[in-house]
C-alpha cells in the first residue's frame, strides 16, 4: 500500500483536498468544471480507492490526474474485531505505518462510527488510555474521512447502514481543528457523505480558542460534547491538564454563548472515578456548573485498563450520583460500556494489534 513510495516524488493526495480544491485542480488540468465535482463524488460519496473505479471519467482524464495525484491517503484494515455487546473495533494501518482505530457501535435504530482525529493525543487526561501514548501526529482530512468511507464499505448491503458519526476516538478533535472541521463539511454535505448534522458529534475537552473560532464562523455542523471530568477546578486540573489553560469559569462563559439549533443541547461527558469525582458533593458541584446551560449529561463509569490509576465506582454509587442530578432537574443518563472486551470502549483506544 505505498502512498506514495518513498523514492517517488510526492503526489497530491486527493482525499486530503476539499471538493472545491479538487474542482480547481481538475480545471487547472484543462478539465471542464463538472469534472471536478464528478471526481469528488467518486472520492467522497463512493469512497473510491483507485482511479480505475471512476468509470464515467475518461481514460485520458484519469491518466492526467494519476500523473500528479493519488486517490489517497490510503489505509489498510489491520484488524476487525467484534465484541459480543455490539461493538466492532476497526484497526487501520496508515501509509506511514502508524496505526489508528475506529469503533462501530450497533444500537437499536442506529449504527454509529466513533472515529479518531489524531494518532495518540497530547492532552494527557489521566483517565484515558489514549493519553498515555502522547501525540504522534494529526490525521489528515483524508484519513479521518477514510475511516468512515472504508467502514461503510465493510457493512453488508442487506444490513443496517451507518447513521451516526462521533469524534470520540483517539485524539482531541479541536487540537486538529483544521482537518476535523474540513472533514465535517464533507461528512454533512448532501453531495458527499450526506449525514445529517444532528447525527454527527464532536467531543472535546474544551479547547476554548477553537470553540470561539467555530462560533465566529457561524456554528458547528454537528453536536458538541464536552468531556468534563469534574466541575471543581482543582480536581479537573489534576485529571485533565487542559483545565490549567482553559479553566471551568471561562469554559462555561464560552459554552453559554455557543449557538445551538432549536431544541438541541450541549452534552457533557463525565467519567466517574471511584473516590475521586464520584461523591455526592461533586454531583451537586456539577449541578451548579450546569445551571444556566442547555445541557444533558452522560455519566460514564470508568473502564479500567491494566495499570490504570483509578477504579470503576460501584453501580450503586453511579446511580446515586445520577439521582442527585435528576433531582436537580438535569437530564442525566448512565452510558453503558460497549466494547470493553476488545479494548474499544470509551477511553481505552491505543491502536494496539493485540
Ligand atoms: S480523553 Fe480525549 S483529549 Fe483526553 S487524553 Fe483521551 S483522547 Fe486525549
Amino acid at each position: 500500500m505505498p502512498d506514495p513510495s518513498p523514492s517517488a516524488p510526492a503526489k497530491i493526495r486527493l482525499k486530503d483536498l476539499s471538493p472545491q480544491e479538487i474542482s480547481d485542480l481538475a480545471e487547472s488540468l484543462g478539465e471542464k468544471p463538472f469534472r471536478g465535482r464528478q471526481i469528488a463524488s467518486w472520492l467522497f460519496r463512493r469512497g473510491c480507492q483507485d482511479f480505475g473505479e471512476m468509470t464515467d471519467v475518461s481514460k485520458s482524464s484519469r491518466q492526467s490526474l494519476a500523473r500528479l495525484c493519488t486517490v489517497g491517503p490510503l489505509m489498510a484494515l489491520a484488524k476487525d474485531e467484534a465484541d459480543p455487546g455490539g461493538a466492532r473495533r476497526l484497526l487501520w494501518r496508515l501509509s506511514d505505518g502508524l496505526m489508528v482505530e475506529s469503533v462501530l457501535l450497533a444500537e437499536p435504530g442506529h449504527l454509529t462510527l466513533c472515529v479518531s482525529s489524531q494518532v495518540g493525543c497530547r492532552m494527557g487526561c489521566l483517565f484515558c488510555r489514549t493519553g498515555t501514548l502522547g501525540l504522534r501526529r494529526n490525521l489528515s482530512q483524508g484519513e479521518i474521512l477514510g475511516q468512515i468511507m472504508q467502514a461503510r464499505r465493510l457493512l453488508p448491503e442487506d444490513g443496517p447502514s451507518l447513521t451516526n458519526v462521533v469524534f470520540m476516538g483517539m485524539g482531541e478533535p479541536l487540537d486538529n481543528a483544521d482537518n476535523v472541521l474540513r472533514s465535517l463539511s464533507v461528512i454533512t454535505s448532501p453531495d458527499y457523505l450526506a449525514l445529517a448534522s444532528r447525527h454527527v458529534t464532536l467531543s472535546t475537552v474544551g479547547v476554548i480558542p477553537q470553540i470561539e473560532r467555530i462560533m465566529a464562523s457561524g456554528g458547528l455542523r454537528g453536536g458538541l460534547t464536552i468531556s468534563l471530568g469534574s466541575a471543581d477546578d482543582s480536581v479537573r486540573s489534576h485529571l485533565m491538564p487542559c483545565n490549567r489553560a482553559w479553566p471551568l469559569g471561562e469554559l462555561k462563559k464560552v459554552l453559554a454563548a455557543f449557538p445551538l439549533p432549536r431544541g438541541r443541547r450541549l452534552t457533557f461527558a463525565y467519567v466517574l472515578l471511584e473516590g475521586v469525582n464520584d461523591g455526592l458533593d461533586q454531583a451537586r458541584e456539577l449541578s451548579r456548573f450546569l445551571s444556566g446551560l442547555r445541557a444533558k449529561i452522560n455519566l460514564i463509569p470508568f473502564n479500567a485498563w491494566p495499570g490504570a490509576p483509578f477504579r470503576r465506582p460501584s453501580a450503586r454509587a453511579v446511580e446515586a450520583f445520577r439521582d442527585i442530578l435528576v433531582e436537580k432537574r438535569h437530564t442525566a443518563q448512565i452510558r453503558d460500556t460497549k466494547g470493553a472486551s476488545v479494548n474499544a470502549a470509551c477511553g481505552l483506544l491505543v491502536a494496539s494489534q493485540a
